[in-house]
C-alpha cells in the first residue's frame, strides 16, 4: 500500500491509498480542482479511485464527494449515520454501509471501524489491512477523546495517521470566543497533541513503521509543537519508525506501509 496524505487539516482533508486493484480515498474534503492538483502532485491518477471510505459527513471531510462521485461514479463508504447526513444533501450517490461488527472488503483491502466521539452523526475511526501482506494501517481524526475501542482497533498498526488538533494553551489563550474552545478542547471535539501523545503512547510496538500527525489546527497549533510533544512521547515507548506531520496547504510526500525493520534495511541498502 502507497500512501499520499493529500491534505489534512479543517479546511480539508484526503488520504490516497494505492493498492494493486485501484486507489481508495479515505475522506474527500477538497473540491474536485483541488483534489486533481494535490493528486497529480504525488503521482496519483484521480481516475484510478475505486472508492470513497468517509470517516464522518462533516464539510472538511465530505464536501468534495458529490462532484467526485459524478466524474467516477465510485461508490460511497460509510457508517448509517454518515450515509443517512449525505443522503440528505444528495439524493442518488451509490452507498455502502462500514459496520463495526464486521470487516467489510473494498479493492481487496479489508476495512475494520470503531465508532468514534467526535460530534457528527455517526463518526468512524478506520483500518486498512492488505490481505496478502498483513501490513495495516489505521486513521484516527475527529476524534474527540480516546477510547478503549479505538486503542484496540488501532492496535498493531504497520502505520497511523492519528489527529492532533490543537496545542492546549494556544487553544486556551488563542483567538476562538469561549463556546468554540469548549468544542474542541470537549470530549467531542478534537485530539490536543498531549492527548494524540497520549494516546500514541499506547500504540507503539516494534513494527510501527510511520505514525502521521494530521488534522492540526492552523490557529491553535505549530508542526513544531505538535511533533515536539509527540516525538518525546514516542522516544520514551521505543518507537524507531518515521514521524511526519501533514500540512493543510500541500500534500506530503507519498510513502509505503511497511514495518520499521524493513525501513531500517532500506534504508541502509539505499
Ligand atoms: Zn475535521
Ligand atoms: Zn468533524
Amino acid at each position: 500500500m502507497r500512501v499520499s496524505v493529500l491534505g489534512s487539516g479543517s479546511s480539508g482533508n484526503a488520504v490516497a491509498i494505492q493498492a494493486e486493484n485501484g486507489t481508495l480515498l479515505i475522506d474527500a474534503g477538497f473540491g474536485l480542482r483541488s483534489l486533481e492538483n494535490r493528486s497529480k502532485k504525488v503521482g496519483v491518477s484521480l481516475s484510478s479511485v475505486k472508492a470513497i471510505l468517509l470517516t464522518h459527513e462533516h464539510g472538511d471531510h465530505a464536501a468534495g464527494v458529490p462532484a467526485l462521485v459524478r466524474k467516477l461514479g465510485c461508490p460511497v463508504y460509510g457508517s448509517s449515520g454518515t450515509l443517512r447526513a449525505l443522503a440528505r444533501r444528495n439524493g442518488n450517490i451509490r452507498m455502502m454501509e462500514i459496520g463495526t461488527e464486521e470487516p467489510i472488503v473494498v479493492c481487496d483491502l479489508i476495512v475494520n471501524a470503531c465508532h468514534t466521539n467526535h460530534d457528527a452523526l455517526e463518526p468512524l475511526a478506520l483500518t486498512i489491512q492488505d490481505p496478502t501482506t498483513g501490513l495495516k494501517l489505521g486513521l484516527a481524526y475527529d476524534v474527540g477523546c480516546p477510547s478503549p475501542h479505538l486503542t484496540e482497533l488501532l492496535g498493531g498498526c504497520h502505520c497511523l495517521i492519528i489527529e492532533a488538533n490543537h496545542d492546549e494553551s494556544m487553544l486556551r489563550y488563542g483567538p476562538y470566543p469561549a463556546t468554540v474552545r469548549q468544542r474542541i478542547a470537549g470530549p467531542n471535539g478534537h485530539l490536543s497533541n498531549r492527548a494524540a501523545a497520549g494516546m500514541l503512547r499506547n500504540l507503539v510496538h516494534e513494527d510501527l513503521g510511520t505514525v502521521v500527525l494530521a488534522h492540526l489546527s492552523r490557529m491553535c497549533n505549530r508542526p513544531d509543537l505538535a511533533r515536539d510533544e509527540v516525538r518525546m512521547a514516542l522516544d520514551a515507548s521505543g518507537f524507531r519508525g518515521n514521524l511526519l506531520v501533514a500540512r493543510q496547504s500541500e500534500p506530503l510526500q507519498p510513502f509505503a506501509v511497511r514495518p520499521v525493520r524493513e525501513q531500517l534495511s532500506f534504508e541502509m541498502h539505499s
